[in-house]
C-alpha cells in the first residue's frame, strides 16, 4: 500500500515514509491510493470480533508490509489498553466515551498508534527524530504521554498561552524527559503557523529530522476509524441505522469515519458539530471553502480557523459537493448554547458531557428531528474534568479528579514563552 500526496507533486510512498515525513514534501496530505472494502459478513458478524481484532482488521491494508502482523497485533494491543463505553444518554442517543486513556482525551489512541509505529520504524536507527506538534488543547498531553520515554525521539509541542485550560496545561508541561514545551503568545492558528513553516525550513530541517503528530499523520488519523466500528460493534442489534455526530475541529476524527465507512461500515450519516469556527458549516450551506481567523471557545480543541482533514473529506467523495452533502451535515453551536445543553443533559439525565461532547449531542439533536427512526452517536471526546472552569460554574457541582489528572495537576510546569518564528527556529537549533 502506498499514500500519495494530495498535492500531486511529491512521490508515492510507504506507509513507513508516510508516517515518519508527517507532510509530504509538496506540503500535501498523504492519502492512501486504494481502499478495499472488508468482507460484508465481517460487519454483519462484527460482535464475534474483539476490539482489537477489528482495529486490525481496519487498519492492517493501510499498514501494508511495513510492519510484520505479530508486531501490528502488539502495537493496537498496546493502544487500546482502556475501555471504549457506549451509554445511552437519552432514548436512541448515545454517548461514546473517548476519554478513558491516559490523558483523558480520544487523541490518546492516535497518539499511542503513532508512537509504538515510530519507536518500531526507529528501533535499529541512530538518528534522532524530532516530533513538532501544535495544540489547541488535547493534541499535546496526549502526544506528551504517548510519546514519553520513546527512544530516539525528541517531542517539542506548541501551545497558545491562556487558551487551554489548567488539566490541558499540566499535561503538556510537566512530564519532562523526551518532551519540550514551548509557549506561544497567539493563537492555535500561530503555532500551526509556526510548525508549518519548520516543515519548509531547509536550515533547520537539513539538520534535524522533523516529522508532525497532528493529524495530518497518517498514523494519528487512521486509528480513529476504530471507534466508530466499536460504536457500531454495541449498537447493530438494535436495528436502526445509526448516525454519527462528531465534534470537529481539525475534522481527523470524522474524516476517520468516513474512511471506516469506505471500508464498509454500515453509517447511515455524519454530522459534523461545530463551535462558532464554522468554515465548514458555512462549506456545507454555500459549496465555498473559506478559512477563516480562529475564535476562541469554551470548546478549545475545536478552535481552528482551516480544518487541515477537510481536503481528505473533499478527495474521499471526488470533490462532489452533492455526494459530500448525502453523507454529510455540518451544524455550529455558540457558546451560550453549548453551557445550556451541560445543564439540561445534566439534569435530564444525570450525565456530564464536556464542552464538546455538549456540542456533539447539540448536532445530533438537530438532525435527528428531521429523522428521528435512526439511532445517534455523539462522541464525548474528552473528560469534563479537563474542563472544569467551565463545567463546575454551570451545573454548579464539584468535578471529582480522576486518577490520570490527580497525577499532573500539583506537578511544575516546564515551558518555554516564545511570540515569534525566530524563536522557534533558535529553540530548535540550540
Ligand atoms: C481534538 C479534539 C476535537 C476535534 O477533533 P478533530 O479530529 O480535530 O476534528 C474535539 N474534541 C476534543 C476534546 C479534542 O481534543
Amino acid at each position: 500500500m502506498k499514500f500519495y500526496s494530495l498535492n500531486h507533486q511529491a512521490p508515492n510512498v510507504s506507509f513507513q515514509e508516510a508516517v515518519v515525513n508527517g507532510i509530504a514534501p509538496d506540503r500535501g496530505l498523504y492519502f492512501p491510493e486504494s481502499i478495499s472494502a472488508l468482507p460484508v459478513d465481517f460487519f454483519q458478524n462484527i460482535e464475534n470480533y474483539s476490539n482489537n481484532e477489528i482495529a486490525y482488521e481496519l487498519i492492517k491494508q493501510f499498514v501494508g508490509d511495513k510492519i510484520p502482523e505479530k508486531e501490528l497485533k502488539e502495537i493496537i494491543e498496546d493502544t487500546l489498553s482502556f475501555d471504549f463505553p457506549l451509554v445511552e444518554v437519552e432514548k436512541d442517543i448515545f454517548s461514546l466515551e473517548l476519554f478513558h486513556g491516559p490523558t483523558m482525551a480520544f487523541k490518546d489512541v492516535g497518539a499511542r498508534f503513532m508512537a509504538r509505529c515510530l519507536s518500531y520504524f526507529n528501533k535499529n536507527k541512530t538518528t534522532e527524530l524530532t516530533v513538532l506538534v501544535a495544540t489547541s488543547g488535547d493534541t499535546g498531553g496526549a502526544v506528551a504521554s504517548g510519546f514519553l520515554g520513546v527512544k530516539g525521539v525528541q517531542v517539542v509541542i506548541l501551545y497558545p498561552s491562556g487558551k487551554v485550560s489548567k488539566v490541558q496545561e499540566k499535561q503538556l508541561t510537566t512530564l519532562g524527559q523526551n518532551i519540550k514545551a514551548l509557549e506561544v503568545t497567539g493563537t492555535f492558528d500561530d503555532c500551526q503557523d509556526m510548525v508549518k513553516t519548520a516543515f519548509l525550513d531547509h536550515e533547520i530541517t537539513d539538520k534535524m529530522q522533523l516529522t508532525s503528530a497532528n493529524s495530518i499523520n497518517v498514523a494519528r488519523w487512521l486509528p480513529q476509524m476504530f471507534y466508530f466500528a466499536f460504536a457500531y460493534k454495541q449498537l447493530k442489534n438494535n436495528s436502526k441505522e445509526v448516525v454519527f455526530s462528531i465534534p470537529s475541529g481539525n475534522f481527523g476524527n470524522i474524516c476517520a469515519g468516513m474512511m471506516a465507512q469506505q471500508l464498509g461500515l454500515p453509517i447511515y450519516h455524519f454530522i459534523a458539530a461545530t463551535n462558532v469556527n464554522r468554515v465548514v458549516p458555512n462549506f456545507m450551506q454555500t459549496g465555498n471553502y473559506i478559512p477563516l481567523k480562529s475564535i476562541q471557545t469554551i470548546s478549545n480543541a475545536m478552535d481552528v480557523g482551516n480544518p487541515s482533514n477537510f481536503i481528505r473529506i473533499q478527495n474521499i467523495f471526488n470533490n462532489d459537493f452533492e455526494k459530500i452533502k448525502e453523507h454529510l451535515s455540518s451544524y455550529s453551536f455558540t457558546d451560550e448554547e453549548t453551557k445550556e445543553t451541560i445543564l439540561s443533559i445534566f439534569k435530564n439525565s444525570n450525565y456530564i458531557t464536556d464542552p464538546h461532547g455538549a456540542v456533539g449531542y447539540l448536532g445530533l439533536k438537530k438532525y435527528l428531528k428531521n429523522d428521528s427512526d435512526k439511532q445517534g452517536v455523539f462522541f464525548e471526546t474528552a473528560h469534563p474534568v479537563k474542563f472544569l472552569d467551565v463545567i463546575e460554574p454551570v451545573i454548579d457541582k464539584k468535578i471529582d479528579f480522576p486518577e490520570q489528572i490527580k497525577q499532573v495537576i500539583n506537578k511544575k510546569k516546564e515551558a518555554s514563552l516564545i511570540d515569534s518564528y525566530k524563536q522557534l527556529k533558535e529553540f530548535l537549533l540550540k
